[in-house]
């Protein structure tokens, strides 16, 4: 804005220089034509009866000085020299003696030469001026022209920290998955002398108002480097090829401050999955991303710079992205659980006055879904109440209203999870976890949570213990059984079932259908495989199918599916059934808590009785 505004107003400047300039020679020239102007054949006779003393010559300009000192002009033509020009009226040699009359002839003064040069030019100038101007309104960029190029990166000192981890709360597991860059960041000299590979890239990636930003910054923060901040949507701006040339002025800035945080907001601006010449691709985005592999390609093993980069669609990011080597560490943000909630509360009622009725274990709960972006603002939203309520302190009253406020507030509408809701989504999850436990072939349950990551309203993580070369039948199975246990577990204890499940379901028949077409697990159509894939072998995305089969084959698939889908249902529903105590204080306590660690699990079900039995599948048949 700055530079765009000195711009015009110089422009404004140089217009009004060169109209003072043409005025200036104008009102010159209207000078000389004012004083009495004498014509040739006048100047030559005037001569012939000696009554001038002197002529002085500059270009075609004469000025006649006549002995008693006064003085005329005029004006000689531009083809021959004066003296000629006097001959040919008449004018003798003699005449024009020394003794009788001198002449002098002045050099054209430097200060017209420049007038002059300027006639020529200021035109052309002005034009190029307009040009330029009319180009870039055009362009409607307001400076981008000028600093193109160039990164809008800020830059935040290191040297004194303003945020440290001290003030993020509720994502403790994000946290303890930084301290090792921060360790890093402080000593890089211990690692280097191990001959330990830095890690370059670290993602951050959550929902907006997790903290991500926050994290960022405390990073750096912690480790006392500088942070160096630029958002890919300001990559996404103008020419093809700035946002290449600004990534590269970036790293270059800090490569010089190493070490040092470069931190990308929004990545999957720029980071977007890049086409396969399917449909369109930006090119600008594709550059740019490039420049930011080329450069994070490019560190030595003792460039200090980690670039940390965050967002909060994971999904779309270019795998390229996600390579070794490049941001191979992901560190992820969940919305904070109640013990989350009471610690960033905490952090931002900090410093104000709180009245003594204030309960802020009370305000956790009464906020599942609420992220630290919500509690700031319902923390704030309940100090304004009160100061205009001419209150001396914040009581509990006014936050609780403030709560409403922010969930009434624009994008926030459907944020708080009601009781009821929760309920449902507390068993939902259990029945994950419930049915996944019982089954000796499936994976391990290492967390559940009922608080919405994404779009999903909660999640059972679910992770295998070792990476599976060979995947069996029986274990195919307890993955759909697992995959229907929340749906199942719904139907069993409310005698009616959400929406939720949708996404279970989804997965659940894909499964189903690879194991009967593709893997040739189903007893009824044998080992083989039905349906021709074309793949984009190279980017392991399918394009689509072919139907090689009949009809009746069609039929008989579907029919199988619905089968294995069914029977799986039934599966579900007897292991809910059998294990219903342990489902019941597992939703009871998902209810308290929010989350349930792995540990947690062990003590309210403790696995190995069903592990080591066994439930029997009775799907294969
Ligand atoms: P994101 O980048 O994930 O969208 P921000 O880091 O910009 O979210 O968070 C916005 C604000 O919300 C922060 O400045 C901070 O005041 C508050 N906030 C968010 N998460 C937390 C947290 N985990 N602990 C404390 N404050 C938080
Ligand atoms: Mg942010
Ligand atoms: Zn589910």
């Amino acid at each position: 804005m700055d530079s765009s505004s000195n711009k015009r107003s110089s422009i404004i400047y140089l217009l009004l220089f060169a109209s003072i300039i043409i005025l200036v020679m104008y009102n010159f020239q209207q000078q000389t034509a004012n004083s009495e102007a004498l014509t040739l054949g006048e100047i030559a006779a005037q001569i012939r009866a000696g009554e001038i003393s002197k002529i002085t010559i500059n270009e075609d300009d004469l000025v006649v000085v006549y002995p008693d000192g006064r003085e005329a002009t005029s004006q000689k033509e531009h083809t021959s020299t004066f003296v000629e020009q006097l001959k040919e009226l008449g004018v003798t040699t003699e005449e024009l003696n020394p003794e009788n009359i001198t002449i002098e002839i002045k050099a054209p003064s430097a200060w017209f030469g420049v007038l002059n040069v300027l006639g020529y030019v200021l035109p052309f100038v002005m034009m190029a001026g307009l040009l330029w101007f009319v180009f870039r309104q055009a362009r409607g960029g307001g400076n981008a022209a000028m600093s193109f190029g160039q990164s809008k990166a800020r830059k935040i000192e290191g040297d004194n920290p303003s945020v440290t981890f001290a003030d993020v709360a509720g994502v403790p597991e994000a946290k303890e998955g930084l301290y090792e860059i921060v360790e890093f960041l402080k000593e890089p000299e211990k690692f280097m002398a191990l001959g330990a590979r830095i890690p370059k890239g670290v993602l951050l990636m959550g929902s907006p108002g997790t903290g991500k930003t926050l994290l960022a910054k405390a990073v750096s923060g912690e480790a006392g480097v500088p942070f160096y901040t630029i958002s890919g949507s300001e990559f996404v701006e103008m020419f093809v090829g700035v946002g290449a040339s600004r990534v590269r002025d970036l790293f270059n800035r800090a490569k010089k401050d190493s070490p040092c945080i470069v931190f990308v907001d929004e990545i999957d601006a720029v980071g977007r999955q890049r086409g396969a010449g399917l449909g369109g691709s930006h090119d600008e985005r594709e550059q740019t991303l490039n420049q930011i592999l080329v450069e994070m390609d490019g560190f030595d093993t003792d460039t200090n710079v980690i670039v940390v980069a965050a967002t909060n669609r994971p999904d779309v990011l270019d795998p390229a992205l996600l390579r070794p080597g490049r941001f191979d560490r992901r560190v992820i943000l969940d919305r904070p659980d109640i013990r989350g909630r009471e610690g960033i509360l905490n952090i931002h009622v900090k410093g104000k006055p709180l009245a003594s009725d204030v309960d802020l274990k009370r305000l956790a709960q009464a906020t599942p879904g609420f992220v630290g972006a919500d509690i700031e603002n319902m923390v704030n939203e309940a100090a304004i109440k009160a100061a205009r309520e001419e209150k001396t302190a914040i009581e509990q009253e006014d936050f609780e209203e403030s709560i409403e406020r922010v969930i009434a507030g624009p994008e926030r509408k459907s944020r708080l999870i009601s009781e009821n809701e929760k309920k449902i989504l507390a068993y939902h999850e259990a029945g994950h976890a419930i049915t996944t436990r019982a089954l000796p072939d499936a994976d391990h349950v290492h967390k559940i949570s009922i608080i919405s990551r994404g779009m999903a309203g909660g999640y059972t993580l679910i992770l295998p213990e070792k990476d599976h070369m060979l995947v069996s039948r029986n274990k195919l199975l307890a993955d759909i059984i697992g995959l229907l246990g929340g749906r199942a577990a719904e139907e069993l204890i409310f005698n009616d079932i959400t929406t939720g499940a949708s996404n279970d379901l989804e997965r659940a028949t894909q499964l189903a259908r690879k194991m009967v077409t593709r893997l040739g697990m189903s007893d009824e159509l044998g080992p083989m495989v039905y349906g021709k894939k074309d793949e984009l072998i190279f980017l392991g995305r399918e394009i689509s199918e072919q139907r090689d089969y009949s009809e009746s084959v069609a039929e008989k698939i579907d029919a199988e599916i619905k089968r294995l889908m069914t029977t799986s249902y039934q599966n579900a529903t007897d292991i809910l059934k059998k294990y219903k105590d342990e489902l019941n204080s597992l939703a009871k306590k998902l209810l308290e808590q929010e989350t349930i660690s792995k540990e947690e699990l062990d003590e309210i079900f403790p696995v190995p009785i069903a592990k080591t039995a066994g439930v029997p599948v009775v799907n294969n048949a």
